[in-house]
């Protein structure tokens, strides 16, 4: 009996929750992993923000209403949900358990606020944060992008200074200071978790 149920608990998928200021390298450095596993899905979630381009609904987000997001916030039916830079951003509670429990690993990139939530009720999850070399280096590679306002950078960058200050909250931090290098010491750590399983 107890070993059945060992064999149970043994079989969920794990969960890893990625958190970056944004701009620190994290969708790069997931694509990165994403494809060097192929047991570990992409959590899609869903936002209230529009599309950039080239951006595909079900793909890299589900884009939902205002309406519909606070309709799933009655209906209780997030495993977290937060208020990023003027949108909402949430995770399906139902993809999330049906996913481990069919042994599927799970890669999670959320803000700061969800992963506290998400870990209150998957304390299980595995958390990590990607931080950014400097704030200059931030600045430069948001102001390089080009997808954002010079309004929507500095926001982002007062929003990166107090992600950093809760860091210390993460399992593990990972600095983004060389791609290659950050991309293995993540692999390492999602290894090292898989293997424990
Ligand atoms: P972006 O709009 O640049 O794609 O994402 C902005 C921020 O929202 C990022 O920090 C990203 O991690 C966060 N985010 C994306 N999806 C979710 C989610 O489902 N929940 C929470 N809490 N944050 C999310």
């Amino acid at each position: 009996m107890i070993q059945q149920q060992t064999i149970k608990q043994n079989s969920r998928g794990k969960i890893f929750v990625v958190s970056a200021p944004s701009g620190a390298g994290k969708s790069t450095l997931c694509t990165k992993i994403i494809a060097r596993f192929p047991d570990l899905a992409y959590s899609v979630s869903h936002t209230t923000r529009l599309p950039r381009d080239g951006e595909k609904d079900g793909v890299d987000y589900f884009f939902i209403t205002v309406e519909e997001f606070k309709d799933r916030i009655k209906k209780k039916l997030w495993a977290e949900w937060a208020e990023v830079h003027g949108n909402f951003y949430g995770t399906s509670l139902k993809f999330i358990e049906d996913k481990i429990a069919q042994g599927k690993h799970l890669l999670l990139d959320i803000d700061v606020q969800g992963a506290k939530q998400f870990k209150r009720s998957f304390p299980e999850a595995v958390t990590i944060f990607i931080m950014p070399p400097s704030i200059v280096t931030l600045e430069q590679r948001l102001k390089k992008r080009a997808t954002d306002s010079d309004e929507v950078i500095t926001k982002r960058i007062a929003n990166a200074q107090g992600e950093i200050a809760q860091s210390s909250f993460y399992d593990h931090i990972v600095v983004n200071d060389d791609l290659e290098r950050a991309s293995s010491q993540m692999l390492n750590i999602i290894n090292s978790e898989i293997a424990d399983k």
